[in-house]
C-alpha cells in the first residue's frame, strides 16, 4: 500500500457507533477506513430509539431519511406496574416541544444499513463482510488493523487511529482485559416477535411500554414495530432466566403467564419469530481510550436496556470520539489524553442512567417521588429522553438519596413504634 493511500482512521464495526465516528470524521475530509464483519442489513436487537438521538442524527444528515423511512414514530413511554395499571403516557414533547421529542422504534437491520450506507455516502470506504482479526500495536500505541476480506485473505492495514467499534465483542476492552463488570445489573433477556399484537392507535401507536412481571425483579418491553410487528422481551436476573430452566421457550411463556398485562395484549397474534436469548449484563471499560486507538459503543460499555439507551451511547460517544480525534488529527495528536478527553464526562452521564436503572429494579416509585419534587418533573424527563450530560441533574438524585433516607427513618420509626 503507498503512503498516501493510507487512511486516517480505521473503524472497527459498523454498527450505530462505527457509522456515526466514521461519517463525522469523513465529513471533515479525513480517510476513514470501516470494516465490518457482516454484509447488510443483518440482525439486531435494539430497536427503541430516545429522543436525544436527534442532535447526533442530525449532525449526521440522517434526519430526512428517518423522517423519510416508514419506522414507528415514538412519542412517549408508558409503564405498567406489578399491579397491572398502565401509567399515562410520558409524553417527551411535555418537557421539550421541539421535533426533537418525536423518535423512532426502528428494525435494526434496516436501520443500520441506512447509518453504513450513509457513511458510505459521506466518503467512508466501507468494506463489509470483512472481519478484522486483531489491532496491530508499536509497542502501546495503535497502528492498524489485520482484516480477512470476504475471500479469506488477510492483510494490514496502517492509521493514525484505529476506533473500536466492534460492539459487544470489544475486542480491545478483551484484549487489554479492560472489562469491569457490573454485578448489581447481572441481567438477561428473551424475546421475539409478534404480528397482529395490541398496539395503541394515533399518537400512543410508538409508545414503548415497560411491563413489570409480577414477583419479581423483571420486566418486559413492548415495541411495535412498522408492518404490524411487535418486539416482545422479558429481561431478568440472569440466573433467575437462564439457570434450572428447561428452554427459553418454555421460560419467555412461564414468564408471560406472570405478566397477564403482555399475554392479553399477544393472546391473538401470530409469533412470526423464534425465541432470541442474551446475556446483556451491564459493564463498562476501564479504559476509554489508548495511544492511537479509543473505544466507542457496546465496545466502551452497555447498560441494561431498561431505558433504551444503547443506541443514543453508541451515537453520543461515536460523536465526541470524532471530535476528539478530528482535534487530534488537526494538531498533530493521536495520545491516549487526546483520544479520550471526553471519556470522564460521558462516563458521568452514563452513571446517571445507570443510577435510574438501579432504581427502577430496587422498586424505587418515579410518581411519588414526582409528587414529593414536582420542580424536578422536567430534569426526570431529561434524564429518561437521554440529555444526561448536564450537572444540574445531580440535584435529582441527591433528592432520591433524600427520599430513601426519609423512607427508611419512617419505616425504622414504624418498627420502633410496634416493638
Ligand atoms: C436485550 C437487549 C435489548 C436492547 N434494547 C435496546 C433498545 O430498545 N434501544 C436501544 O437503544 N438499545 C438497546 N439495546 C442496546 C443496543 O443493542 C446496543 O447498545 C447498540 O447496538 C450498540 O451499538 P454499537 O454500534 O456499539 O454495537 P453493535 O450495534 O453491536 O455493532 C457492532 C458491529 O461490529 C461488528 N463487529 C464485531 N466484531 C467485529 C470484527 N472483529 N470485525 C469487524 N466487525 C466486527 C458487528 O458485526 C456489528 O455490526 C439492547 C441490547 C440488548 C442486549
Amino acid at each position: 500500500m503507498i503512503a498516501s493511500d493510507k487512511p486516517n482512521v480505521v473503524v472497527i464495526g459498523g454498527g450505530p457507533a462505527g457509522s456515526t465516528v466514521s461519517t463525522l470524521i469523513a465529513q471533515k475530509g479525513y480517510r476513514v477506513e470501516l470494516f465490518e464483519r457482516e454484509v447488510f442489513p443483518r440482525y439486531h436487537i435494539g430497536e427503541s430509539m430516545i429522543p436525544e438521538t436527534y442532535w447526533v442524527l442530525k449532525r449526521l444528515n440522517m434526519l430526512d431519511k428517518m423522517k423519510g423511512s416508514h419506522f414507528i414514530k415514538k412519542y412517549s413511554v408508558q409503564f405498567v406496574g406489578q399491579s397491572g395499571r398502565l401509567s399515562a403516557p410520558f409524553y417527551f414533547h411535555d418537557n421539550k416541544p421541539h421535533e426533537c421529542s418525536q423518535t423512532w422504534q426502528v428494525r435494526r437491520s434496516e436501520f443500520d444499513l441506512m447509518m453504513i450506507e450513509n457513511a458510505a455516502e459521506h466518503g467512508v470506504t466501507v468494506h463489509q463482510g470483512t472481519r478484522v482479526l486483531e489491532v496491530l500495536f508499536d509497542g502501546d500505541r495503535a497502528i492498524g488493523v489485520k482484516v480477512a476480506d470476504p475471500s479469506g485473505e488477510t492483510r494490514e492495514v496502517f492509521a493514525d487511529v484505529v476506533v473500536d467499534a466492534s460492539g459487544q465483542s470489544s475486542m480491545l476492552i478483551n484484549k487489554f482485559k479492560l472489562r469491569v463488570p457490573d454485578p448489581e445489573l447481572n441481567k438477561g433477556a428473551i424475546w421475539t416477535y409478534f404480528k397482529g399484537a395490541y398496539r395503541d392507535v394515533g399518537k400512543d401507536e410508538g409508545a414503548t411500554v415497560v411491563l413489570s412481571v409480577q414477583g419479581k425483579n423483571g420486566w418486559f418491553w413492548y415495541i411495535p414495530l412498522h408492518d404490524d410487528i411487535v418486539s416482545v422481551g422479558v429481561v431478568g436476573d440472569f440466573d433467575y432466566l437462564f439457570k434450572g430452566r428447561t428452554s427459553h421457550e418454555q421460560t419467555y411463556a412461564e414468564e408471560l403467564e406472570r405478566c397477564p398485562a403482555v399475554k392479553e395484549r399477544v393472546e391473538n397474534a401470530e409469533q412470526v419469530e423464534k425465541i432470541f436469548a442474551t446475556k446483556d449484563y451491564t459493564y463498562r471499560a476501564s479504559q476509554g481510550s489508548g495511544d492511537g486507538w479509543v473505544l466507542v459503543g457496546d465496545a466502551f460499555g452497555f447498560l441494561d436496556p431498561l431505558y433504551s439507551s444503547g443506541v443514543l451511547l453508541a451515537l453520543k460517544s461515536g460523536e465526541l470520539a470524532a471530535d476528539a480525534i478530528c482535534d487530534g488529527l488537526e494538531k498533530g495528536d493521536t495520545s491516549k489524553d487526546q483520544l479520550g478527553h471526553w471519556v470522564p464526562n460521558y462516563l458521568v452521564g452514563m452513571k446517571r442512567m445507570r443510577r435510574l436503572v438501579s432504581e427502577y429494579y430496587e422498586g424505587f416509585n418515579f410518581g411519588r417521588f414526582i409528587r414529593r419534587f414536582p420542580h424536578y418533573t422536567g430534569r426526570v424527563t431529561d434524564l429518561l429522553i437521554g440529555d444526561l450530560f448536564k450537572d444540574d441533574l445531580d440535584e435529582v438524585i441527591a433528592s432520591m438519596d433524600q427520599m430513601k433516607a426519609e423512607d427508611e427513618e419512617a419505616r425504622l420509626m414504624s418498627t420502633k413504634e410496634q416493638d
